[in-house]
């Protein structure tokens, strides 16, 4: 199980950070959190290399942030339960 954390990934929305803008790598997607957030989907984040938006749509897609990171995040049964407020950033 991975731990609940009281910040939101800006990427895959789940509950998995201590804090914003720490560095921390999310366990559900793989995202570095660079303290960025929705206001800024396409800045190319210094730390992850792509736009969030497109990190985003990777996770929808592909379960990761990135298709580098496909084998490393977490399965569908280790965040089962986690909290999770999904914010939709395109349609
Ligand atoms: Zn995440």
């Amino acid at each position: 199980m991975i731990p609940e954390g009281s910040a939101q990934c800006p990427c895959c929305d789940y509950f998995t950070l201590r804090d914003r803008g720490s560095h921390e790598v999310c366990p559900v997607c793989y995202w570095e959190d660079d303290g960025n957030g929705l206001e800024a989907l396409d800045e190319v984040s210094p730390l992850n290399h792509i736009t969030l938006r497109a990190a985003r749509m990777n996770f929808e897609r592909l379960g990761a942030s990135d298709q580098a990171a496909v084998s490393l995040v977490a399965s569908p049964e280790e965040r089962d339960g986690l909290r999770r407020e999904q914010r939709a950033t395109f349609f």
